[in-house]
């Protein structure tokens, strides 16, 4: 399995780092994208990356901090890109329901990282709350560059724009909750399109919901929507890890 959505950087994970990679290839993961959503978490996560080949790094600016964004940051994100442990760029994208950050502002940042993202040849995970219009809108108008709708849980214009483009949809223990009502989502991507993330320490599934997330959890997940797809967890494993590779590229096969 390929948790392709971790934040394992995160003070969150200090007290007990190792024990947590250690119960995460005991429960048969072979690699973990170390999420960096801002240029502190992105330095963290490279040095994740650099110390066990089983672990890459992404870097961004998450739409929290869109307000944040300046001309450096360019620099920053162009230069953290060319590194080959940087395997895509994010978490990007809109968030409405916290709006942390004014929506023109995040709108910039997210247009300015997709046009980067795409010059640096890197895949892009997107995070979309509550702004599902506007996030297909601006993906429809770059699509240059492979895109991660991740912990996927946005309506059926999201989802269209996601499937029309070519793009990878990435589920979460989200699809464990009682209240999830998204299994026709679930259904309607093609398997050479999924993925699966924790998104860890957030969204733990059950039967660990309400506690600390972590990749050795993602088995329930994996489990779930096999069942929803009536197909066997290990082909469902198969063709994820699989798309994760094809997506991230090579580093995430040396290290197998
Ligand atoms: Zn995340």
């Amino acid at each position: 399995m390929i948790d392709t959505h971790c934040h394992l950087a995160s003070a969150d994970y200090d007290a007990d780092r190792g024990e947590v990679l250690q119960r995460a290839w005991a429960a048969g993961l072979s690699h973990i994208v170390v999420i960096g959503e801002s240029p502190v978490a992105a330095a963290a996560a490279l040095e994740l990356a650099a110390s066990d080949p089983r672990l890459s790094a992404t870097a961004g600016i998450h739409p929290h901090d869109a307000k944040d964004w300046s001309p450096g940051s360019a620099g920053w994100l162009a230069r953290s890109l060319a590194d080959p442990r940087v395997v895509a760029a994010g978490e990007m994208g809109l968030d409405y329901h916290y709006d942390h950050s004014p929506r023109e502002a995040q709108h910039a940042a997210f247009r300015a990282q997709l046009a980067l993202a795409a010059q640096a040849a890197r895949p892009v995970i997107i995070h979309a709350r509550e702004a599902d219009d506007d996030v297909a809108a601006i993906l429809r108008s770059d699509a240059r560059t492979p895109v991660v709708l991740h912990s996927f849980s946005s309506g059926p214009a999201l989802l269209r724009a996601g499937l029309d483009l070519g793009h990878y949809l990435s589920f979460s223990g989200m699809v464990t909750f009682r209240n999830w009502a998204l299994d026709d989502a679930v259904r309607a991507v093609p398997l050479e399109r999924m993925l699966l993330e924790t998104d860890g320490p957030y969204l733990a599934p059950v039967p660990h919901r309400g506690k600390r997330n972590e990749p050795a959890f993602m088995k329930h997940t994996a489990e779930r929507i096999a069942a929803v797809r009536g197909i066997d967890a290990a082909e469902l494993i198969a063709a994820t890890s699989k798309n994760a590779r094809t997506l991230f590229g090579t580093r995430l096969n040396e290290a197998r």
